[in-house]
């Protein structure tokens, strides 16, 4: 039995049903494709987050959380490990103290949006449209329409899964710049406390209803995990892709969207490996063209680093 069966084993005496072995991982994402992880451990209140991280710590068997898989592409050779997903008392919202509030790691982001602006705060509308979870928006400093997390994290909630210590990190101290943060797989961010100013809740709506409006005229629906590549110093991503011709550049089952060159299109029970070979190919493109080298926003698991031109 290797470590990581051993491991899975032991997981499953502590939580039973609530891990899910051998875990098709790659449908849990947005692009749908992609591979199986050892298993899923679905993670719904304290004292079976605690069991978990107690059960993993110092195994050395591979560990990473996942949101809502928005931002993510899976080898179709899987992940040989636990991926660990929060649900049930983590999606939580609560306003404390006025314009403080606290938010769950498994809060949807545009749930957070707009249940901030019916309580008349404004700061976090940009999020509506954005499919991500708190937990994952952390980890990526996400943001959109001129705002990002930084500019309203407090401090976040963070679980070391290695060590089993759970630690309030000040946002200062995450080191949050654009789509970075310091936090690894070994982090699980449990939730976060955003600070907010007070607003006008009509204008709040109609702010969310423009960016609603925007995301559908300017980005395609169907299976992609948003914007592919961070955009360069002074340059945006999809316009380098575009003027290089990578539009519509197909590779088998996946294809740089016509809508917006900086999203992937993964067909129906398409392969990540086909995912992967369209981003080399618009990278190569925009070096060739401009000369300058894009680099993934998309986290990319289970890939081996000859896979990938750059580092995962
Ligand atoms: P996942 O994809 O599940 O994970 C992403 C990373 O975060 C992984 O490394 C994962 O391990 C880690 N992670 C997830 N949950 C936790 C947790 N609780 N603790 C610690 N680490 C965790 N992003 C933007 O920033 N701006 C946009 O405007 C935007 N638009 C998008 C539009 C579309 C149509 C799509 C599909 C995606 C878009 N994204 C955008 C990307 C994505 O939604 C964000 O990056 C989001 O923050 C990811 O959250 P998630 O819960 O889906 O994370």
């Amino acid at each position: 039995m290797t470590d990581v069966d051993g491991v899975v084993a032991r997981l499953v005496a502590e939580l039973g049903d609530r891990v899910l072995v051998d875990a098709p991982f790659g449908e849990h994402t947005t692009y749908r494709v992609g591979g199986r992880a050892a298993a899923m451990v679905v993670v719904d209140d304290h004292e079976s987050l605690s069991r978990v991280a107690s059960t993993l710590a110092g195994t050395g068997v591979p560990v990473m959380t996942i949101g809502r898989g928005s931002n993510l592409l899976i080898a179709d050779r899987g992940f040989p490990g636990v991926i660990v997903h929060l649900a049930g008392d983590y999606a939580g919202i609560a306003v404390v103290d006025e314009t403080v509030v606290i938010a769950g790691a498994a809060a949807k982001l545009p749930v957070v949006a707009r249940t901030t602006v019916g309580y008349g705060l404004s700061g976090f509308e940009w999020a509506v449209g954005v499919p991500g979870s708190i937990g994952g928006a952390v980890r990526m400093n996400a943001g959109g329409h001129g705002a990002e997390m930084v500019d309203s994290l407090l401090d976040a909630d963070v679980v070391d899964l290695r060590l089993g210590e759970r630690t309030i990190v000040p946002a200062a101290d995450l080191d949050l710049r654009y789509r970075h943060s310091n936090l690894t797989a070994d982090h699980l961010v449990v939730g976060c406390r955003l600070g907010l100013t007070p607003g006008d809740e009509r204008k709040g709506q109609e702010v969310m209803a423009e960016i609603v409006q925007w995301r559908r005229a300017n980005q395609p629906g169907g299976q992609n995990a948003g914007s592919v590549f961070t955009n360069p110093a002074d340059a945006s991503a999809g316009e380098l892709i575009e003027s290089a011709g990578g539009k519509g550049l197909r590779v088998g089952s996946a294809e740089v969207s016509a809508k917006h060159a900086n999203f992937i299109q993964a067909d129906e029970g398409g392969v990540a490996a086909d995912v992967l070979q369209v981003m080399i190919e618009v990278r190569m493109l925009v070096e060739y063209a401009h000369g300058i080298v894009l680099q993934p926003e998309t986290h990319l698991v289970g890939f081996t680093d000859d896979e990938m031109p750059w580092r995962s």
